[in-house]
């Protein structure tokens, strides 16, 4: 206990030295914490997570539901009503305003978590080690003093004391504003500095983008630096979209035209001489139903329900504005390795000493062999054979493991192929790696595409490197032959096999070796250096990969195209094989490749051009597919660009929907909208046909809700001027916009995607919301809405010369409209049918749920005393309550009018 108070207290880690932050932590810089201490200390100090703590009460998020133009205009209209000595109507709309409160706070509420719940499933994972192992943990577990090893593109778990670097590169934007990355070191400094400048620490949230090292854990959770200005780490969950503020902004427009309505009805029944209480009456029941109250709702709801339904099938969407982005998406630039193809890597064809091999055998298992002429082949007579095996064994970091009777790769699959290359030809590993153990490497990387390991071997050194042939042929000198000869290299020879093999569409690696000099002088070479490589290699031969392409991926991309989406493949792969796999796939434009050099030299004018006359970009470093993204932006592309690496970000930032891989590098994500949990191009198309479907669906809402208002406003419009009484009173007209145009246009949100979904050009971004075609459809609705309504209470007066029992039957006739154009419109019908014929079709029953209900709850608010009371209705007799309902019916003709003029689906 006293020795975890000691940990706790404030210490100035960044000025003491290695050796004394280990002795206070009580952790050892080589080994890190053991595992008994570590779950002592768990205990002890909690999970490294930050608790929520949200910048506004819940009192302060509910009273922020009232400060809304509608819900002012219900305040207003309760206080004038009060005023009136209406105790029953003011309350019923203060409590429509409550209501409308409630629900915009639970679906607020509702929303943000689901989204929050979402960011966690993408968990942020950390190396540490513990008891002298690497482990891979989530950094939740992490805990004090435990040693944590940073690699570029992690996200730093806690804040950190550093025991070692290597090139450490740290950006710490969110905690310094300062945007250049950082160099690390771990000397003690000055105990009076700024947090910026504590060059020996790493804080929690900051990306590595560069170098690795290693550090203690001096705090975690709320205590880290982050913690403490926890707004900055929150990640803010906004719910505003480019498309919710499209409808807020509606709802302001509606808002002042019907307030000059209101108005407007105020001066002419003054005007007329009517009583003033009755003419106000008149004008608030304008203004409450103009204003479509459960809009909002309803729009948060759906784009909510779309993230969810998203996530099932493997699409994290981390912003909400990304859902209808996706929907408008026009071209899609995808990775080829791992995203298009299934990143399961077979040698096929190997090239050596001049003689070419074929493998036999499929995926990671040993199992195989290499034949010359049909033949086995006996390495002992192909020396330079058994060199480029030897070659891609030992520079290689990758190993096999039997996983439930399957052979998988851990690490690079590129490189397990050439393991098991290796193993058919009965190379043993554990021996050569004996005979010619490590002592440096230069690790693989997309830029310099090559990677190089230094080898001891019996007092000499030798460096095996391996490579894209770009790479590696242009430093070799000599060929080495089947019986160990050298002769120089016929370069161009050497670039025709190449080029033969990746026709095929194989991924060509080149393998060499440098002999560094005899034992007498090197004695000291421990290290390699990219300068040592750059000529007088020895060319080793080729080894030619296949990488199949995901079969899901083939029809995902034939879909794309349907949906008058671009697919375009970027690779870091060679031209041809790039070409030749992007046929396979179905891409369009596969007859020439632009390359990354290419690209890097034209000016941005001839970009924009090149970029839309191709498919296929190989040989892409990171670096320039940001500028692939803005050239095609330039055009006017809505692009969608994966990556998983850490120079993708700014990429994946500049494109309109960047999309990271779930295996990919923390600092991908951070950038990415969307992380795909299983790296699949086909996760992309169906997020697509998604974000399409929320659109329609909200379509289909709005043009189901604003013909209930509009119907409503004309309706007490034409009773005003044609001066009877009023034909629904402000309570009435709540109910119907509140309950049913809720109960009724739910459903709508949890419509199954259309049939059509992915056979239609992309939407246009710039398209107004209220399409001519939706306001067309809006105007239609509403005016016969109104017919039916006015004419059932004008029927309804004459025949009872009851207002109240009129007005009973023109809402329940109005309603019954509603219930008859929802079914009309939402695809249950038209699915049921198609079911019924044999098709496969999914169904959602929500529409026939939301009737029903509505249907019942209408039954109450007609015949049920308390009902009559609070809503000023009268039960009805049967022959009113049928002939109601039949009035509902002709709306279906209209339905099916509109849906030709101006077809949602
Ligand atoms: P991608 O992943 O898009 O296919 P990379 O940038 O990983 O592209 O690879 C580019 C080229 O570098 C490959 O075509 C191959 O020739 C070479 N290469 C790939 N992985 C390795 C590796 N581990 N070691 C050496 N060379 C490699
Ligand atoms: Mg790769």
């Amino acid at each position: 206990m006293e020795e975890a108070s000691l940990i706790l207290l404030p210490h100035p880690w960044h000025h003491l030295t290695v050796e004394k932050v280990s002795q206070i932590l009580g952790s050892d810089s080589d080994c890190g914490l053991t595992s008994e201490e570590v779950v002592n200390r768990q205990t002890e100090y909690g999970l490294n997570r930050l608790t929520n703590q949200s910048k506004e009460s819940i009192w302060q998020r509910f009273i922020k539901q009232f400060q809304q133009p509608v819900q002012y205009i219900l305040l207003v209209a309760a206080t004038v009503t009060a005023l009136f000595k209406e105790p029953v109507d003011a309350g019923v709309i203060f409590a429509v305003a409550v209501g409308n409160a409630v629900i915009g706070f639970i679906q607020e509420a509702k929303a943000e978590n689901a989204i929050a719940a979402l960011a966690e499933v993408v968990t942020v994972s950390a190396t540490v080690l513990r008891d002298d192992q690497k482990l891979q943990i989530s950094s939740r577990e992490l805990t004090i003093g435990d040693l944590v090893v940073l690699a570029a593109g992690d996200k730093v778990p806690a804040d950190l004391r550093l025991t070692d670097t290597f090139d450490l590169q740290i950006d710490e934007s969110g905690l310094t504003g300062e945007s250049v990355p950082i160099m690390k070191i771990i000397e003690p400094i000055d105990s009076e500095i700024l947090l910026a400048d504590r060059l020996n620490m790493v804080y929690a949230g900051s990306l590595v983008t560069a170098g690795q090292g290693m550090g203690f854990v001096v705090a975690i959770a709320d205590q880290t630096e982050t913690g403490r200005v926890a707004q900055l780490m929150q990640h803010s969950t906004n719910l505003k979209t480019p498309l919710t503020r499209k409808i807020d902004k509606l709802s302001r427009t509606l808002l002042y035209a019907v307030l000059g309505l209101a108005a407007m009805t105020l001066a002419i029944g003054l005007g007329r001489g009517g009583d003033f209480f009755e003419t106000f009456k008149a004008a608030v029941a304008l203004a409450v139903s103009a204003v479509p109250e459960g809009l909002p709702a309803i729009v948060t709801i759906m784009l909510a329900s779309g993230v969810s339904r998203m996530a099932k099938r493997n699409a994290i969407v981390r912003e909400l504005p990304a859902v209808e982005t996706l929907g408008s998406t026009t071209v899609i630039c995808s990775d080829k390795t791992g995203t298009l193809t299934k990143n399961q890597m077979t040698v096929q064809e190997i090239v050596a000493g001049g003689l070419s091999y074929a493998l036999t055998g499929v995926g990671y298992a040993p199992e195989g062999h290499i034949l010359s002429n049909q033949q086995p082949v006996d390495l002992a007579t192909n020396q330079a054979l058994r060199e480029c095996l030897q070659a891609g064994l030992l520079c290689n970091d990758a190993h096999l493991q039997l996983d439930d009777d399957q052979w998988e790769v851990v690490g690079d699959p590129t490189e397990g192929a050439l393991l098991v290359a290796a193993g058919k030809a009965g190379l043993d590993r554990d021996r050569i790696e004996t005979e010619l153990p490590r002592l440096d490497v230069l690790p693989f990387s997309s830029k310099t595409q090559y990677m190089a390991t230094l080898h001891e071997h019996e007092g000499t050194r030798v460096v095996y490197i391996k490579g894209s042939i770009e790479a590696i042929l242009p430093r070799c000198l000599n060929l080495l032959q089947p019986q160990s000869e050298q002769i120089p290299l016929d370069l161009n020879q050497a670039q025709q096999q190449a080029e033969a093999m990746s026709k095929q569409g194989l991924r060509v690696l080149a393998f060499a070796k440098k002999v560094i000099a005899n034992h007498a002088e090197t004695i000291e070479v421990e290290t390699i250096e990219p300068e040592d490589l750059e000529k007088d290699l020895i060319f080793l031969g080729l080894q030619g990969m296949i990488d199949p392409p995901r079969p899901e991926a083939i029809a995902a991309v034939r879909d794309c195209h349907n949906a008058g989406i671009q697919v375009k493949m970027i690779t870091g792969d060679h031209p041809t094989t790039a070409k030749a796999i992007a046929q396979l796939i179905g891409l369009q434009k596969v007859q020439t490749a632009l390359t990354g050099y290419e690209l890097s030299q034209m000016p941005p004018d001839d970009l924009r051009y090149a970029v839309e006359s191709t498919d296929v970009f190989a040989r892409v470093a990171p670096e320039q597919k940001l500028r692939l993204v803005e050239a095609l932006q330039a055009k006017g592309e809505i692009v969608a660009m994966t990556g998983d690496g850490v120079n993708d970000a700014p990429a994946l930032k500049q494109a309109d929907i960047g999309v990271a891989m779930g295996m990919g590098t923390e600092v991908a994500k951070e950038a990415a909208q969307m992380v795909l949990t299983d790296n699949n191009f086909a996760s992309i198309r169906t997020a697509v046909e998604e974000g399409r479907t929320v659109y329609r669906n909200l379509r289909r809402a709005i043009g189901f809700i604003l013909p209930i208002s509009g119907g409503e406003s004309l309706t007490i419009l034409l009773g005003i001027l044609l001066g009877t009484v009023l034909p629904i009173v402000p309570v009435q007209i709540l109910w119907i916009n509140l309950v049913s145009a809720i109960a009724l246009s739910l459903p709508l949100a949890f419509e199954p995607k259309s049939q059509s979904a992915m056979q239609r050009p992309p939407r246009d971004p710039n398209e107004a919301l209220l399409s001519r075609g939706l306001l067309l459809r809006i105007l239609i609705i509403s005016v016969w809405n109104c017919i039916v309504t006015f004419g059932m209470f004008d029927w309804g007066l004459r025949s009872t010369n009851d207002p109240d029992i009129a007005r009973t039957i023109a809402i329940n006739a109005l309603v019954s409209s509603e219930i008859f154009y929802l079914l009309s419109i939402s695809s249950l019908v038209p699915n049921l049918v198609a079911k019924l014929r044999g098709k496969r079709r999914q169904l959602s029953y929500a529409p026939a749920i939301g009737a029903i209900g509505l249907g019942i709850l209408q039954v109450l608010f007609s015949q049920w005393a308390v009902m009559n009371e609070l809503f000023e209705t009268q039960p009805l007799t049967f022959t009113q309550g049928a002939l109601s309902l039949v009035a509902g019916l002709p709306i279906i003709l209209w339905a099916s009018l509109v849906q030709k003029i101006d077809p949602i689906d």
